[in-house]
């Protein structure tokens, strides 16, 4: 059985890069810190090829589960061996916003191409998956206050949408947002519902996403540290007022950015 606090802060620094697992946290939205055996060398996740690190000689499969994964048991397969672990049942609360411009909520028909097209182009960077190394220690994107925690019930308009799949902080427009860690510009767009948008690739399968900016300074194909300068907070795309809406991706499930981080935000509201 994993445990969980031994994992917490077990961090390494090579001179290429840092190497800190995050935290443990098998739940819908969570992360599934998984040791495996050290002659395993890829593992698959429903099918999709997932993180694997490895901290003094110990590996770890780095699992992302969907926000729409059912609780109980879920299998990590390493070629012909199985390893199941177990999903643990989480509540998030609900959230009810009002968003002025209606057409953001439910959009003409005309804006239908325009998203799925922007759909799909974000999807292609979320499954990417490559095997080089992928830095996992993260600092936060700007500073500011979580105003939204990730994972609410998310009602706009008191009609039902998709569950909050990022963490918003807000700042003032203007305010650099800078990369979380290091990696590779993967698209940079100006999208209907995440307005201005650039998506960055941390290395197999670690996709990190930053919305609603007021302008991007960064092109894809630009390889970035941690801490450089990828645009500005703004309130571009559907939004209530300025903020930045950064979600972490793993294996294409969106997670609870806060497992990256080495000290957990305080709320400003009472999320869970
Ligand atoms: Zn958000």
């Amino acid at each position: 059985m994993m445990t969980r606090c031994v994992l917490l802060l077990v961090c390494t620094l090579t001179t290429s890069s840092a190497f800190c697992l995050p935290q443990h946290s098998p739940v819908p939205g969570g992360i599934a810190v998984i040791e495996i055996p050290p002659n395993v060398t890829s593992a698959t996740y429903k099918n999709r090829p997932v993180m694997i690190q490895k901290i003094a000689e110990q590996q770890y499969a780095i699992v992302g589960i969907p926000l729409s994964a059912k609780t109980g048991s879920h299998l990590l397969a390493m070629g012909d061996r199985q390893q199941y672990f177990n999903v643990e049942s989480k509540t998030y609360a609900e959230q009810r916003l009002t968003i002025n411009n209606d057409r953001k909520v439910n959009p003409y028909a005309e804006d239908m191409e325009r998203i799925s097209r922007e759909r799909q182009e974000m999807n292609r960077v979320f499954t990417h998956f490559d095997n080089r190394d992928s830095d996992t220690a993260f600092t936060l994107p700007v500073d500011g206050i979580i105003s939204s925690p990730f994972g609410l019930k998310r009602f706009l308009n008191e009609q039902p949408r998709n569950p909050h799949s990022g963490l918003d902080i807000a700042a003032n427009e203007g305010v650099p947002i800078r990369a979380t860690a290091s990696g590779k510009v993967a698209a940079v767009g100006n999208y209907f519902f995440n307005g201005n948008t650039v998506l960055m690739d941390h290395g197999q399968g670690l996709i990190t996403m930053y919305c609603h900016m007021s302008r991007t300074d960064v092109e894809v194909g630009d390889s970035l540290s941690a801490g450089d300068v990828l645009g500005a907070v703004g309130q571009t795309g559907r939004v209530t007022g300025a903020h930045l809406h950064w979600s972490v991706s793993l294996n294409n499930a969106r997670v609870d950015p806060n497992l990256f981080l080495q000290n957990n935000m305080p709320l400003l509201d009472d999320g869970q």
